[in-house]
């Protein structure tokens, strides 16, 4: 937990606020993140705040408090209490839904809302009913209903992913008594598919609470203040806390890791772009577990051809790979070579091995891996009578050789290839030390990493048990 918190130093990535415009002024959604850091808006700030000067926060980029203030808006809010949203133009990022306009004008209370129609009821009702409240819990505060207000309020949207969709609301109220508006933001997160808001209490993970809220301290903030986690927002990124609306800090999902769950789409594999297999050989061990944290960071899946006496020694570990959707494969019982035995032995060495897997890890088996790559005829005869594929490799690392995270990582970027399955060995530190660059690096390079199944299964003429298969075809 220690290595998490300490990337917190690094964090403080300040974001600034925006504020309101009509609809269809978005932004072409390709600059999503710098459109997300110009998102939110103030809290309970007046304009007055500002007219001191704009030089005074430097990370405020714009937002109605600003707009107002300065010299070319021509739509403050009126003596009438209208708040004129013309005024509070700025780019938007409205990625999900249509931008809708909401007019009404009842009770003493005028409202103008931009808000969201799209295919997740709860999040749209939830930012008009939040305007709503806010502009009669103003007229409230500013004497009841004889007292006549106005709320404009708009948003940026953003598709996290293909499940999760966040929003920020910003309003500005005025009433006819003061031309000072006030503003105020808001934050919503939803499931796509549940069709519910997300609630932050339910995304954190045993202990994430206490994690964040160090996270915040090391990053120079009152980490005992109530309202930390009043205002979040999901990103691409990781998580946005709006503190005192008019600033939020984000933590990157890697500095959240073990701390917060968030929902996430389906696994997609796209055919048409690269992928590669990572397999891993002799384990598993105790450094199986840094490449499963990696595997999981970056929401990616590798293969373990695991030796069958060691599975019940690291159940915890193995369980952990098949829930996480790796491939669990089979390195025989006790790293037998295979060309050497007589073929009820072989069958014993493959079957023990998988019947430790499923009891162990929960697992099924589906591919063998001979040790050595030493493969005839009749282990192919005998894997294919059980069912099995046999799969060998194509860029070998010689990690076990080296025991050197740059060899390693050197011989894998050298040599990657689309289709292509690495050899490389959990039994090592080096070997999971030279995975804090590759897998990164492969993503980067834009190869999906698969599991030889999955990779294998886009071979033309799919896989026939007995078959030995060293690559994708
Ligand atoms: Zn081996």
């Amino acid at each position: 937990m220690k290595r998490f918190l300490s990337l917190g130093l690094t964090l403080a990535l300040i974001f600034s606020i925006a504020a309101l415009s009509g609809c269809g002024q978005k932004s072409d959604g390709s600059s999503s993140e710098s459109g997300a850091g110009s998102a939110a808006s103030s809290s309970t700030s007046s304009s007055a705040d500002t007219s001191a000067g704009e030089g005074k926060k430097p990370t405020i980029s714009g937002g109605a408090a600003q707009a107002s203030g300065s010299g070319d808006s021509t739509g403050t809010a009126d003596a009438n209490g209208d708040a004129d949203a013309a005024a509070l133009t700025t780019v938007h990022t409205q990625e999900y839904g249509t931008c809708t306009n909401y007019d009404s004008d009842e009770n003493n209370i005028k409202l103008r809302l931009n808000y969201p129609d799209g295919d997740i009821d709860a999040l749209d009702n939830a930012f008009l009913d939040w305007a709503k409240q806010t502009a009669a819990d103003y007229q409230n505060e500013q004497g009841g209903s004889d007292v006549a207000v106005s709320l404009a309020a708009s948003y940026d949207s953003f598709n996290v992913n293909d499940r999760v969709v966040s929003l920020v609301g910003t309003a500005s109220l005025n009433h006819s008594h003061s031309a000072l508006p006030e503003t105020k933001m808001t934050t919503f997160n939803a499931d796509r598919e549940t069709g519910k808001l997300l609630n932050f209490k339910d995304l954190l993970k045993d202990g994430g609470e206490t994690a964040i809220r160090q996270l915040c301290a090391d990053a120079g903030l009152d980490s005992t203040r109530t309202d930390l986690f009043d205002n979040w927002l999901l990103t691409a990124a990781g998580l946005r806390l709006y503190l005192d609306g008019e600033q939020a800090v984000e933590f990157t999902y890697s500095q959240l890791r073990g701390m917060l769950t968030v929902p996430k789409p389906p696994r997609k594999i796209d055919p048409s772009k690269p992928m590669i297999a990572l397999t891993f050989d002799d384990g598993p061990s105790k450094n199986t577990e840094h490449i499963l944290d990696l595997l999981e960071e970056y929401d990616v899946r590798a293969t373990f051809f695991v030796v069958g006496n060691r599975v019940s020694t690291y159940a915890d570990t193995a369980k952990r790979a098949v829930a996480l959707g790796n491939e669990i494969g089979i390195h025989t019982w006790e790293h037998a070579k295979l060309t050497v035995l007589s073929p009820d032995e072989i069958a014993s060495q493959i079957t023990r091995t998988a019947d430790a897997v499923k009891e162990y890890a929960g697992g099924t088996c589906a591919a063998v891996r001979p040790p050595g790559g030493a493969c005839d005829d009749t282990v192919k005869q005998v894997a294919g009578q059980l069912g099995y594929i046999l799969v060998n490799w194509s860029i070998d690392t010689l990690d076990w050789k080296t025991r050197d995270a740059d060899s390693t990582y050197n011989a894998i970027m050298s040599q990657a290839a689309d289709g292509g399955i690495v050899l490389c060995h959990d039994l090592y530190e080096s070997t999971a030390n030279a995975m804090d660059r590759v897998i990164p690096e492969l993503i980067d390079q834009g190869y999906q990493l698969v599991t030889v199944s999955e990779l294998l299964s886009y071979n033309t003429g799919g896989v026939t048990p007995g078959n030995l298969y060293s690559q994708r075809k």
